[in-house]
């Protein structure tokens, strides 16, 4: 397969991708380099993504090479990793927020989470440009928002867009995000999870010039990811953009509502952060005031309420549409391209031929997928009360917040994707073969 070409289709079916997001690049990229006819609705004008850091576990990373080698080669590409060599493997050095540095320049670890990768931080827009290169842009339909989903009388399934256009297709992966539309339509737009819910925390998000991250918390801390607990509230830095700029997310919990559920961002302050965050120990709050004077501030919103089933007849949905997350385990991006490693693999299979096992494909994905996708939403909330030494029966006590993490985490990056593609495969085939309904 050369990047950016379109093979000769193989399968009697097209399959229509909504969005354009990691979901849904990362399943186009890996359809259409297994020959599966592929078309990418995008409502935006082009692909973009915010300019904002993301980091990916070791079960991304491997679901990334599952997918397509290009992408794990666009990651390798713009990812940045930990600076100093002995914190190869650390994901994390979490720090007691109320400490300062020592006489010596340094703050303190509390304790300290591993994983065979280590971190790996990157430039959400930078990952972006690279990935789209390994898809034909012809393939793609810019300005299409999807408004709703009818049939034809031969099976055929018929888009509708805002710009009053339609298009046709066999099968429907809505990969729009936490506000899907496609969910919408599998679960009705009454269900409770039609719609994120507000999990009373939101972030201000910023990017802090590497030498000045130094000269505040010590080049330890700046240079290495650090996630600073505290009570209510904790901040995580990572080093993005090779090492030059430093990622920071301060998040806070509120007993208040959300004001506007259909704006999950608002501008901010930096005053109104250093308010928030006025008990933090001195070296953080050094740190703190090196960000832009404007900021934004992200409502973190989730899935919270399950949908029952990601999946009706020949629609199914992926990526934050089917199972938006809280960010707290940083493996929201890393289980959307798991979805799309597992949905390639199995439209790949020999026996999926026409747009008759469509609908076994949706089934086996979902019966696969759901519970570990949802796992990880109700396990998110739960990690990020941990950070914020608020979590029931955990507190702030940090020996049982490092076994809650390392526990979780492990379920998180523990799994061996390859295996998990050809358990769902074979229990595709017995799908097809009528053994399991
Ligand atoms: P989106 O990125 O929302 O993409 C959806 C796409 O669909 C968009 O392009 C949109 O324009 C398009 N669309 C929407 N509606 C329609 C429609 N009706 N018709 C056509 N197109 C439509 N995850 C990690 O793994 N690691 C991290 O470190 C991490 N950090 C995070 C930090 C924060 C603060 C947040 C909020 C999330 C974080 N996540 C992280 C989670 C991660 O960002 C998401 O899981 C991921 O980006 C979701 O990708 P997606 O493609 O499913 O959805």
């Amino acid at each position: 397969f050369t990047p950016g070409l379109q093979m000769s289709p193989v399968k009697d079916f097209d399959i229509a991708i909504v969005g354009g997001g990691i979901a849904g690049l990362t399943l186009a990229i890996a359809l259409n380099s297994r020959s599966i006819p592929v078309t990418l609705y995008e409502q935006a004008a082009s692909f973009g993504e915010i300019g904002a850091g993301v980091s990916f576990s070791p079960n991304a990373v491997q679901a990334m090479k599952v997918c397509h080698k290009g992408i794990y080669e666009a990651f390798e590409t713009v990812c940045t990793r930990n600076l100093w060599p002995s914190k190869e493997k650390v994901w994390f050095d979490y720090v007691d927020a109320y400490s300062d540095v020592t006489s010596d320049g340094v703050l303190a670890t509390a304790f300290t989470i591993s994983n065979s990768l280590g971190q790996n931080g990157l430039h959400r827009a930078h990952f972006l440009d690279e990935a789209v290169k390994l898809f034909p842009k012809q393939l793609v339909r810019f300005g299409k928002r999807l408004q709703n989903i009818t049939e034809d009388g031969n099976g055929r399934l018929v888009m509708h867009f805002d710009d009053g256009t339609v298009a046709e297709t066999d099968a429907i992966i809505g990969c729009d995000g936490i506000k899907s539309r496609v969910r919408q339509a599998i679960v009705g737009p009454d269900h409770p999870s039609a719609r994120p819910v507000y999990t009373h925390k939101y972030a201000y998000r910023g990017l802090i010039p590497m030498e000045d991250a130094c000269a505040a918390v010590g080049e330890e801390r700046a240079q290495n990811a650090c996630m600073y607990m505290g009570h209510d509230k904790h901040i995580l830095t990572f080093p993005v953009n090779h090492g030059k700029t430093l990622n920071l997310v301060a998040f806070r919990t509120t007993s208040e509502d959300w004001p506007d559920a259909q704006r999950l961002t608002r501008s901010g302050e930096l005053d109104e952060l250093l308010q928030e965050f006025k008990d933090y120990g001195p070296a953080v709050i050094k740190l703190l005031k090196l960000l832009a004077p404007k900021l934004n501030v992200w409502a973190i919103f989730d899935l919270g309420y399950p949908a029952p089933t990601f999946y009706k007849g020949r629609i199914c949905i992926s990526g934050d549409a089917a199972h938006a997350t809280s960010p707290h385990h940083g493996a929201g991006a890393g289980f959307c391209i798991e979805d799309s490693a597992m949905l390639a693999e199995l439209l790949a299979d020999e026996q999926v031929k026409s747009r008759h096992e469509l609908e076994a494909v949706f089934a086996t994905y979902d019966a696969e997928r759901r519970s570990r996708a949802q796992w990880l939403v109700e396990s998110s909330r739960w990690i990020g009360d941990c950070y914020e030494l608020r979590a029931e029966g955990i507190g702030n006590d940090f020996t049982k917040i490092e076994a809650e993490i390392k526990k979780r985490n492990g379920i998180i990056a523990d799994i061996n994707i390859e295996e998990m593609c050809a358990r769902a495969k074979d229990e595709l085939r017995k799908r097809l073969s009528g053994s399991c309904e």
